[in-house]
């Protein structure tokens, strides 16, 4: 039987990229295969935790602790009774969600027909996704540019656009001082091969960890350069950062 170690479930709004303020069923998975300098998330990258806590009533902020790892009929029972009140979607967030291909298959196929699927990813495991792919409606997928992981993404990248073409999605870019021009003129590029309607999103790094924050009129520029290849450039920063719920 698969398993899955959760970080937290619960019901707020969509605090990034074009979809936000929406309200979600948010489902955040622990563990990530990345390290970005960036990251706010300690459950990513550190020790797997025991336990995770659920919203006992949706949007309340009252939770509830319970044992890691759940099963996927665990998850849905949890998740099914959230559902009945209104939420656009499901948000698959983390960590990395698609670290947990066989858990996901099990668990979208029980969730199927309950509300839309919105996947949160850092689009770079795109064998996982070529499975789980019929299963989704949205992807918000990152770009992880070398300047923020020390790593060369790009082949991942664009493996894993192609496939999530299929359904809707957005790329999401965080920008900082660090983001260097070459690197988001591989972006463009990137995603002017695949498809220069594929709406490209912006984000000003929140600084945390060693990021440094970029300045507005450099991200302004940003997008006017941006915009010389692509359709829909939008600079949104994360909302739920200035807009604390929980
Ligand atoms: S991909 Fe996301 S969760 Fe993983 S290390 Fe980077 S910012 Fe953190």
């Amino acid at each position: 039987m698969t398993t899955a170690f959760l970080q937290e479930i619960f019901s707020s709004v969509q605090g990034e990229g074009i979809y936000l303020g929406v309200r979600q069923i948010f489902v955040r998975f622990q563990r990530c295969n990345l390290a970005c300098n960036y990251c706010d998330t300690n459950e990513a990258t550190g020790e797997l935790s025991e336990k995770f806590r659920v919203e006992t009533v949706p949007g309340s902020g009252i939770f509830q602790w319970f044992n890691n790892p759940v099963t996927p009929r665990q998850l849905m029972d949890v998740v099914g009774k959230m559902a009945a009140e209104k939420h656009h979607s499901i948000s698959l967030t983390g960590g990395e969600p698609l670290l947990y291909k066989d858990f996901l298959l099990e668990f979208l196929n029980l969730f199927r027909g309950t509300c839309q699927i919105f996947l949160e990813t850092n689009g770079t495991r795109w064998e996982d996704l070529k499975e789980l792919i019929s299963m989704i409606d949205i992807i918000s997928m990152d770009f992880k540019l070398p300047s923020a992981t020390g790593l060369s993404l790009w082949d991942c990248h664009e493996k894993f656009l192609k496939i999530a073409k299929e359904k809707e999605v957005y790329v999401k870019l965080v920008v900082s001082a660090e983001t260097k021009k070459h690197e988001v003129d591989r972006a463009v590029k990137l995603i002017q091969r695949i498809d220069h309607t594929v709406p490209l999103i912006l984000q000003p790094v929140t600084p945390v960890n060693k990021a440094k924050a970029i300045s507005p009129r450099d991200v302004i520029s940003l997008q006017d350069h941006c915009s010389l290849s692509l359709k829909d450039v939008r600079v949104i920063p994360q909302m739920h950062k200035t807009f604390e719920l929980l």
